[in-house]
């Protein structure tokens, strides 16, 4: 059996995984990074593989090629890695240094673009060549499929959705220097920083700020107490449920997608979701023909998949290409 070693390098922890084509993850290890710069990461990124390989190993199975989802800007065909973040930028040629250190064809991608291909080969993107995929987790960020190709730009940082303005105006900075953007409202981040934004003005509320610095409001809190009827919890869901309803009438209207795809730990919770669909307008999602609908693919495990995928489908081409030659 074919199958490709995958690697999904999140904000502070590594997953490590062995995915057949079909997209059955055959076996996984977690590793935890903490807050890294990219040299740093590369070591983790070695001694992590060299250790699944060695406690785990791959089953005697046809290992075709690595996938390495990260994140931050990466050119997926340059085998770079450019940045994490402005603050963390070291370009490293990472796909040409794990070729050479484990001798397999190596692919990499960012963490969202990943997932999206993840749906191109696995999820709702196998009946659709235009869709977009939006994830709402700790940040926002999409994927945007047209005619089957997911759009990279000109510096591989496409997609970068989360802030954009969405008519939602709780007067909150984002970190990107704007105010109001839709993640500073709707993410994970955007809801603890409109919790302690918004908390003074609502007295009677049973929601509790953590003391920790560092420490975020828990969504599933807000959820719950807003089902209860608490008027700060209600304000935050009606709040995010707008923006989020907003950015996804906004990309309808540029790319003409006839699906939507949503993936991330704040859409996850069915309230929130029937929040955002009573939220779109249908005039405007009259050509989403196959609606706004939650991924198929098991969040924990989105990454880890997305990366096999972009191995796969890179492989896929270099063999197609060298065939022709
Ligand atoms: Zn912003």
């Amino acid at each position: 059996m074919e199958t490709y070693l995958a690697m999904d390098f999140g904000g502070t922890k590594l997953l490590v995984g062995e995915v057949d084509a079909q997209g059955h993850i055959l076996n996984q290890k977690r590793y935890t990074t903490g807050y890294v710069n990219q040299q740093d990461a590369v070591g983790i990124i070695k001694s992590s593989l060299n250790d699944f390989l060695s406690t785990v190993g791959t089953s005697d199975h046809n290992v075709r090629a690595i996938g390495i989802g990260l994140i931050g800007r990466v050119d997926t065909a340059g085998g770079r890695w450019l940045q994490i973040d402005p603050q963390r930028s070291q370009p490293v040629d990472l796909a040409a240094y794990v070729k050479a250190t484990f001798g397999l064809p190596c692919y990499l991608s960012n963490d969202v673009k990943s997932a999206t291909r993840a749906e191109l080969c696995w999820g709702h993107g196998t009946k659709s060549d235009n869709f977009v995929y939006i994830n709402i987790g700790t940040g926002i960020a999409a994927g945007t499929v047209v005619n089957g190709r997911i759009v990279t730009g000109s510096h591989y940082n496409a997609g970068e959705v989360g802030h954009t303005q969405v008519g939602v105006n709780p007067g909150v900075r984002c970190g990107c220097g704007r105010t109001d953007c839709v993640e500073a409202i709707a993410s994970g981040i955007g809801f603890d920083s409109c919790a302690r934004l918004l908390h003074s003005s609502y007295k009677e509320t049973a929601l509790r700020l953590p003391d920790d610095v560092g420490v975020r409001v828990d969504v599933r809190n807000i959820y719950d107490l807003a089902r209860g009827g608490d008027s700060l919890c209600l304000t935050l869901v009606d709040n995010a449920a707008r923006a989020i309803a907003n950015l996804i009438m906004n990309m309808v209207r540029m790319s003409d997608p006839d699906t939507v795809v949503l993936g991330g730990g704040i859409v996850s919770d069915p309230y929130m979701y029937e929040q955002i669909l009573a939220n779109l307008h249908p005039g405007t999602m009259r050509f989403v023909t196959n609606g706004v609908v939650l991924t198929r693919l098991d969040p924990a495990y989105a990454g880890l998949l997305g990366a096999a995928a972009v191995a796969m489908t890179e492989e896929e081409k270099c063999v197609a290409k060298a065939e022709k030659i």
